[in-house]
């Protein structure tokens, strides 16, 4: 599993940035976060609190 963010939904609001333990997303220049994957640790946190369900799960085969 890992976790994306689906940058055509995000409004960069930065919530998600706020409760990530492993500081794994930043907001880029677009304006919109996005998550190092090296960081992540598929906790979930960040999909919780996104107020615009921009963070979505994907599936690896
Ligand atoms: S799933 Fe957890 S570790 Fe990964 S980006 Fe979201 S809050 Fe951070
Ligand atoms: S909480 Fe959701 S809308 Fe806000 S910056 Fe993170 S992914 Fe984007």
């Amino acid at each position: 599993m890992k976790f994306k963010v689906d940058k055509s939904i995000c409004v960069g609001c930065g919530a998600c940035i706020g409760v990530c333990p492993n500081r794994a997303i930043k907001i880029e220049n677009d304006g919109k976060s996005s998550i190092d994957q090296k960081k992540c640790k598929q906790c979930g946190e960040c999909q919780k609190v996104c107020p615009m369900n921009a963070i979505k799960e994907i599936k690896k085969a």
